[in-house]
């Protein structure tokens, strides 16, 4: 049985007070849910002053990027190390919009997938096409790119904590969600891939989650998709209440 996972990507918006907020008004409408693994992606500067509000809560605190190196010369950029050491857990790695504004590739991607993985981060991994891809009829063609580019030279083992989210970049910011049976597609080509390249064991056990304009209202029909294992969820994650009920999608 695969453990849903439902993560809040904060993007570029709450400062300290306004994170500390949410979060006491989130964490009373999750206490007690045990059967779902809860993360946040705060901005970096507020990953070390959530540390103490988290405690207890059961939910797990992610960056939204990391570097590949452990320090250096690299100005303006953080480390896995940094990230362990201000208390996150995971973290977002290869999000469309640092792909789109930030020049990332899976090139790098992968740097910063293997770099998550030596500093004992768990990442998740984000891939999805874009809406001239699908209409050209290359969705398969795209995510079998980034999956494959993304995990480059990883073992079976080191890839085994590794959670795959499958954004579709249309579907991201924009209130189109991916209808239940766009997305359980992907999701099953995902995990052949995954089978593909590391077995049907790591296949059946990696946890494959669903983003974009995830809401209240869908996650249920979603999360009743037999290869969606959770939502990594934008805009509805910077309300509590829309937050708790995503997360309590099973209720
Ligand atoms: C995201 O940022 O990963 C995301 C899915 O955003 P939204 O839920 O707002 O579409």
């Amino acid at each position: 049985m695969r453990k849903p996972v439902i993560a809040g990507n904060w993007k570029l918006y709450k400062t300290k007070d306004e994170a500390l907020a949410l979060i006491e008004e989130l964490a009373p409408l999750v206490a007690g849910v045990t059967n779902v693994e809860i993360v946040v992606a705060p901005v970096f500067t507020v990953i070390p002053t959530l540390v103490g509000a988290l405690s207890g809560t059961g939910i797990s605190l992610a960056a939204q990027d990391v570097f590949w190196e452990e320090e250096g010369a690299y100005t303006g950029e953080v480390s896995p190390r940094m990230l362990l050491d201000a208390g996150a857990s995971h973290v977002i790695i290869g999000h469309s919009e640092r792909r789109q504004y930030f020049g990332e590739t899976d090139g790098t991607v992968n740097r910063k997938i293997k770099a998550a993985l030596k500093g004992a981060l768990v990442p998740i991994f984000c891939i999805g096409e874009t809406l001239n891809s699908r209409e050209a009829g290359e969705t398969f063609k795209v995510l079998e790119r980034q999956l494959k580019g993304g995990l480059e030279g990883l073992s079976e083992t080191q890839f085994a904590p590794v959670i795959i989210a499958y954004e579709p970049v249309w579907a991201i910011g924009t209130g189109k969600v991916a209808t239940d049976e766009q997305a359980q597609e992907a999701h099953a080509f995902i995990r052949g891939v995954v089978a593909e390249l590391y077995g049907k064991n790591a296949a059946d056990k990696v946890r494959i989650l669903y983003g974009g304009s995830v809401k209240p209202e869908n996650v249920k029909g979603l999360m009743s998709c037999p290869d969606i294992d959770g939502a990594l969820v934008g805009g509805a994650s910077l309300k509590g209440s829309s937050f708790a009920s995503i997360v309590r999608f099973g209720e």
